[in-house]
């Protein structure tokens, strides 16, 4: 697997000067599973319109293209009308919430308002491509097909942000990715989640505040730094790309910050827009 940041801002897009190196485009996740050549993609933040444009100029083609959410919160949609593949009538595109107990009774229309002429001058319907809309319980068992006899195992489980959100577990080829954004931790680092991020080759976890801003910021949804590299060492995860910079943490403030970070865990980076890691 290979994975490509197209995305690393939380919240709101930034283009200011000042936040060239680390981005400003909202969360968008390409997978790009070496073997077989395909992509998945995880939240379609405003980072997913150059990654549709990426894909437009290497020509890269596939029967279809899924896009999984960890949630619909403003900065994991925005990119979505601006996704060229999107409007392109011979392509299929299955839109994905994965995990049990979810909270949305109907994802087509999350897309449907989203696009309606108040907001938007093209509606979903007249995008073009072929759109399919999953939601699936046990996300797990829906992954298990074999692709070029081998398997891809995605697990998803619910974790505590504002409306609720999902940490993926993605396998495949005895690599393990798992990403985890938009999550609360609370008092304490949530053990159910540790386990399903267990020996991670990569981790990709929040960390839009310090340790100190966290403290006014509870009931955003969010982790610190610090909490980001705990859950990494509970887990024993072997490297952790943080994400989610918060709109105010320019270039300078997050150089600063991902040194001190390696400090303590080498195997850190704070995520930049068009970083590509190998599993
Ligand atoms: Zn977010
Ligand atoms: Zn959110």
């Amino acid at each position: 697997m290979k994975l490509k940041f197209y995305g690393t801002r939380g919240s709101i897009p930034v283009c200011d000067v000042g936040f060239q190196e680390f981005g400003g485009d909202t969360t968008c996740l390409q997978i790009t599973f070496t073997d077989t050549n395909r992509i998945a993609i995880i939240d379609a933040g405003t980072g997913i319109r150059n990654l549709g444009k990426d894909l437009r100029a290497i020509g890269h083609k596939q029967d279809g293209i899924n896009i999984g959410f960890t949630h619909f919160h403003w900065d994991h949609i925005q990119g979505f009308p601006f996704f060229a593949p999107a409007y392109d009538p011979s392509q299929k595109i299955t839109l994905l919430t994965l995990g049990r107990g979810q909270t949305i009774t109907n994802l087509q229309q999350i897309f449907e308002v989203q696009m309606q002429s108040q907001y938007f001058p093209v509606q979903l319907d007249h995008m073009g491509a072929n759109f399919e809309f999953l939601q699936i319980a046990d996300a797990s068992k829906h992954f298990t097909a074999a692709d070029n006899n081998i398997e891809t195992v995605v697990t998803a489980l619910r974790h505590n942000h504002p409306g609720g959100a999902y940490t993926f577990r993605i396998e495949r080829s005895g690599k393990v990715l798992v990403v985890c954004t938009d999550v609360e931790h609370g008092e304490q680092i949530d053990p159910q989640l540790v386990e399903l991020a267990r020996g991670a080759d990569l981790l990709v976890h929040d960390a839009q505040f310090t340790a100190e801003e966290l403290k006014n910021r509870r009931g955003w949804g969010h982790s610190s730094f610090d909490q980001a590299m705990q859950f990494a060492e509970m887990a024993g995860a072997k490297r952790l790309a943080m994400t989610h910079h918060d709109p105010e943490h320019d270039d300078e403030f997050l150089q600063r910050i991902e040194k001190l970070c390696q400090e303590r865990f080498p195997n850190a980076v704070l995520a930049r827009e068009g970083m590509e890691i190998a599993l």
